[in-house]
């Protein structure tokens, strides 16, 4: 009996395990079509996310670069405008030769910078000087703009103050255009005064064509930046102007989400479909055979097959994208790495399997896991991290992180090395001068506001040097502006070895620097390092086949004992610099409180002087030269004095550098140059006048014109009237002095070349340029009694003289022996207090009529 049941129990038990078998095949399908919903969900989810994420920062970063092109405008515009020179030769007068010519603010503003147009307007918003696309051009600026941008213009000066520019986007002739502009002040120079009309205004304009537009997106990684066309507005795109009225910016951001789902959503099609054409068949064997639980086994098997071939495809896709993915579980540990871990770190992967997630991703927020950790952490936003790859370079890298529902964590990381480098690279440069690397304004601004900040009462006191270039100017207008360049980057250097590591040496102007010292010890310590820096500054440069010598002042002012406040600081060091330089140059001073008044009072004797020349203040005195051979008055020297209300009579050593440095040089000489011709045409012919000529007179151009006029008004012969001219007039401008001085002499009038041997290349002047005479500076003659050098010189001059022809004449006779040692070496004339002093107009007439 056993055996007959046996049949019916065997298929009982095959029905049984068939029925079970389609049931749990069933559960299995369910379970599989959850896990691909799943996972498309998640695709779809991560793709829309990443590409959200792209498009966001492609945004910000098309933002970043609009912002840093009005950063750097704004600060290009403001170093031209708060700059005395350019109020100089912008504002109280313009003058084009120093701004085109010379390119002080001129066509390299287009060549290096790429701004077509620049442009001053006065002090009633009328256009004064146009450079466009590096050309002078007569052009009004609204006409070229095709709008008028007087709103922006008057908030410029509305800056002034506080040193302040403006910038804007307005459009310009379809394309948007930036536009800084800012009012041109006297800057931080505490010699020149405003002159009290308003504030005339720099204008710089970018026009943001294709190719301008091109390259910013190149730079900050946003590709084909352009102005949006008409189809194109309204989507992805960066109004510029208010609400857009000079343009949007459209670009097309990179859809990396779309790639992956372009890839991975195909592929896990074609896996589900496996899958779904391996069960069916599976169910259909299971109902012919009545192994069906062996046929579920090998099904089950086979979709365990098939999810690791989706799993498989799934790791293909991405391995496909450039990041590479990784998991860690509840203890930071890796549990999971890409393959593409290894291609972009270069670190073995099983080396890092296991290791703690800390020890490869630093961050600057601390550590990663304290960042994965962060309660409420939004999953949506990344962390940058560095780590060191196989070379042992440091590399960044951005990591977006989920957090797994079994605990743990997962994510990916893009490598951004090259981004971070780009974006450290252009706040290096916005931070630095271009020319020699080091820090400029805004980063010395930022060192000495962190510096100032810090320093609490007990710290070491900052010292702060402002170091300003003797005779660089010369260099750059006889050699060159490559030469120029050349002696900056050398000086620069030079001046980077004298100070100490954490000490700052910034470049802040043409030929300034300001020097930070933070770990300072006794005044005397830093005298010595001025010493130190002055010594190596004058140390011979060689440009081409040449050595140039230059030196350098310096002005210092401590923290916090003269101010404590970075713009303060840099106001003080810059007097005590200007004291410097008035000291002869080539040395430093430590600001003081008395300096400041100095400079109140010699702004106070500058408007003074200005009244006095308009109001008759003046007065000429006169010094008799004579003949020595016999004792004959030839001729008298024109001495200024100024009879000031209160002070009295002013020497003119005093006035006659605030008249030069102020521009008063050219009517006060005006005024001297008419007075003593017109005194001299009184004289008994052939007595001659003889007038001074300060160097700054030289270059400020109608020599000739001013010269003739008071020849004219006078009517006295232009051969009675000589002009004594020192070698400063040949230093600044050599070609211009020789031509101007011709066309003197071709006037009939007489130039002497005054104070010879104290300068150190009297000497070769004196052979190239048309001198009559000389006159050896009265030092010569007040050393003889010590140095038996200075008769052999003035020997030797007086020999020179003959040789060339030329009338010399000994100042400073003060005693019987002087005269009869120029009379024993044959010297033509002379002047001096032993045979008169100089006398007042009335006294010297008498002397005539005696
Ligand atoms: P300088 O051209 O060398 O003028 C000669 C100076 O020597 C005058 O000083 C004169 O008073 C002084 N002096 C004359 N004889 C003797 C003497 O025997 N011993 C001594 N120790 N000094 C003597 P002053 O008038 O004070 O003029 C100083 C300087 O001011 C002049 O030096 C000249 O460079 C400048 N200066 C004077 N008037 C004018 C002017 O109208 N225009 C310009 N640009 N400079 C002027
Ligand atoms: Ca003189
Ligand atoms: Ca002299």
């Amino acid at each position: 009996m056993p055996n007959s049941h046996a049949p019916i129990v065997r298929t009982l038990s095959n029905r049984t395990s068939l029925s079970l078998t389609r049931t749990s095949l069933f559960k299995l399908m369910a379970l599989l079509a959850g896990v691909f919903a799943a996972v498309v969900y998640s695709l779809v989810y991560l793709a829309y996310d990443m590409d959200r994420t792209e498009q966001a920062e492609s945004a910000f970063h098309a933002r970043k670069a609009m912002q840093s092109l009005d950063k750097s405008l704004r600060l290009t515009v403001k170093d031209y405008a708060f700059w005395s020179d350019a109020y100089k030769h912008l504002h109280v007068q313009v003058d084009t030769d120093w701004a085109y010519v010379r390119e002080n603010v001129g066509p390299t503003l287009f060549q290096d910078f790429g701004f077509q147009g620049l442009f001053v307007v006065n002090d009633v918003n009328r256009t004064v000087y146009a450079v466009v696309e590096g050309k002078l051009q007569p052009l009004e600026l609204s006409s070229w703009l095709g709008q008028s941008i007087d709103p922006i213009i008057e908030q410029a000066r509305a800056g002034a103050a506080s040193e302040t520019p403006v910038t804007s986007f307005i459009n310009v002739r379809g394309s948007p255009a930036l536009v800084a502009a800012a009012a041109i002040t006297p800057g931080t120079d505490p010699t020149v005064l405003p002159d009290g009309r308003r504030p005339s205004v720099l204008i710089f304009v970018d026009i943001l064509d294709s190719a301008k537009l091109d390259a910013i997106g190149n730079d900050f990684g946003v590709a084909n930046l352009h102005i949006a066309s008409s189809e194109e507005i309204g989507k992805s795109l960066l109004p510029l102007g208010d609400n857009g009225a000079a343009g949007s910016l459209y670009w097309e951001p990179e859809r990396p989400g779309l790639k992956l789902v372009g890839v991975g959503l195909p592929l896990l099609g074609l896996a589900a479909l496996l899958v779904c054409a391996m069960t069916w068949m599976i169910l259909r064997r299971s109902t012919a055979s009545a192994l069906a639980l062996d046929a579920s086994h090998a099904s089950l098997q086979s979709s365990q097959a098939a999810l690791a071939t989706s799993e498989a495809r799934f790791r293909d896709v991405v391995e496909a994208s450039s990041d590479w993915v990784w998991e860690i579980d509840a203890t930071w540990h890796f549990t999971y790495l890409s393959e593409r871990f290894e291609s972009v770190t270069g670190l073995a992967r099983q080396a890092w399997m296991g290791a703690a997630m800390n020890d490869l991703l630093d961050t600057d927020v601390g550590h990663l896991s304290q960042w994965l950790a962060t309660p409420g952490r939004r999953p949506d936003l990344s962390v940058q991290c560095r780590y060191v790859d196989a070379q042992g370079q440091a590399r960044s890298t951005r990591l977006s992180a989920r957090e797994m529902p079994c605990g743990g964590f997962r994510g990916t990381a893009t490598d951004v090395t090259d981004e971070v480098e780009a974006r450290r690279r252009i706040e290096y440069l916005s931070q630095h001068d271009a020319l020699t690397g080091l820090p400029n304004r805004t980063r010395l601004q930022a060192f000495l506001n962190s510096k100032l900040q810090a320093a609490s009462p007990l710290a070491q006191p900052l010292v702060m040097l402002t170091l300003d270039l003797d005779r660089f100017k010369p260099v750059n207008d006889l050699l060159g502006h490559a030469a120029g360049d050349r002696v900056l980057n050398v000086v620069s250097n030079r001046l980077v070895d004298c100070v100490r590591h954490g000490d700052l040496v910034a470049r802040v102007g043409g030929d300034e620097f300001v020097l930070i010292l933070t770990d300072t010890g006794t005044q005397d310590d830093v005298e010595k390092l001025c010493q130190r820096l002055i010594a190596s500054i004058e140390g011979a440069i060689g440009i081409d086949e040449q050595e140039v010598f230059i030196s350098a002042s310096i002005g210092i002012a401590l923290a916090p004992n003269d101010a404590s406040d970075a713009a303060e600081l840099l106001r003080y060091a810059d007097i005590a610099l200007y004291e410097a330089k008035s000291a002869g140059r080539n040395t430093w001073r430590f600001y003081s409180a008395d300096m400041n008044a100095r400079i109140i009072e010699r702004r106070r004797l500058e408007s003074d002087l200005r009244f006095a020349i308009k109001h008759g203040e003046l007065r000429l005195h006169f010094q008799p030269r004579y003949r020595i051979a016999d004792g004959e008055m030839v001729g008298a020297e024109a001495l200024v004095r100024w009879q000031h209300p209160v002070r009295g009579l002013i020497a003119p050593d005093t006035f006659i550098p605030i008249a030069e440095e102020s521009g008063l040089i050219l009517s006060l000489s005006d005024w001297v140059m008419e007075t003593a011709c017109a005194c001299a045409a009184q004289w008994p012919a052939p007595l001659f006048v003889s007038v001074n000529l300060s160097p700054s007179e030289f270059k400020r151009g109608n020599m000739v014109a001013r010269v003739s006029q008071a020849l004219g008004t006078s009517g006295i012969d232009p051969s009675r009237l000589e002009l004594e001219i020192t070698e400063g007039v040949m230093l600044e401008d050599a070609e211009g002095a020789l031509a101007i001085m011709h066309t003197l002499k071709a006037l009939g009038i007489r130039i002497a070349m005054d104070d010879f041997g104290t300068g150190y290349s009297s000497l070769s002047y004196l052979r190239a340029f048309p001198f009559d005479g000389l006159k050896i500076d009265r030092s010569f003659l007040s050393r003889l009694e010590d140095s038996d050098d200075d008769k052999a010189i003035i020997q030797a001059i007086v020999g020179l003289g003959r040789a060339l022809s030329l009338t010399v004449t000994a100042e400073g006779i003060e005693t019987a022996e002087h005269l009869d040692l120029l009379k024993a070496v044959a010297c033509d004339e002379g002047q001096g207090y032993f045979l008169s002093r100089p006398l007042d107009r009335d006294t010297f007439n008498q002397l005539l009529v005696r």
